[in-house]
């Protein structure tokens, strides 16, 4: 089976992962839009059982645009968010796709919140965009 390791931009906080993701997105709400630094997330969604963390973490706990809890693990250090638990799946974990910082890893299949993107933002043909999320 695959396993892939995200890391901080410090190095500190890695998190490998095995097996495939049962989801890549890609979401633009405005919680992400801050917490990412850029124009939408990018998140990888595995069980959290799949997960294996080493460094340490410390964990911010927000409220989404959906009114749903997000928490956001990152690497005190440094600052980087690597992984996020989310209130409406519980047994899973997001991955910021981009701490892999493989450039073939799979483009997300949706854009949550496109409602809220940057006017400029085109999405790639794969990426369905739903204006809020699903439920
Ligand atoms: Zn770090
Ligand atoms: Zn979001």
């Amino acid at each position: 089976m695959a396993t892939r390791t995200a890391k901080c931009v410090c190095g500190q906080l890695s998190v490998a992962v095995t097996g495939e993701p049962s989801g890549v997105y890609a979401c633009s709400c405005k919680s992400c839009q801050r917490g990412s630094g850029s124009v939408f997330s990018y998140a990888a969604v595995y069980p959290i059982s799949a997960m294996s963390v080493s460094g340490e973490h410390k964990a911010y706990r927000y409220t989404s645009d959906s009114g749903r809890w997000g928490e956001g693990h990152f690497c005190p250090t440094c600052g980087t968010n690597v992984f996020t638990l989310l209130e409406i799946q519980p047994d899973d974990v997001a991955i910021a796709a981009g701490c892999f910082a493989d450039a073939s890893f799979a483009p997300p299949s949706l854009l949550c919140w496109a409602s809220r993107r940057h006017a400029w933002l085109k999405m790639p043909d794969v990426t369905e965009l739903v204006d809020t999320q699903p439920d």
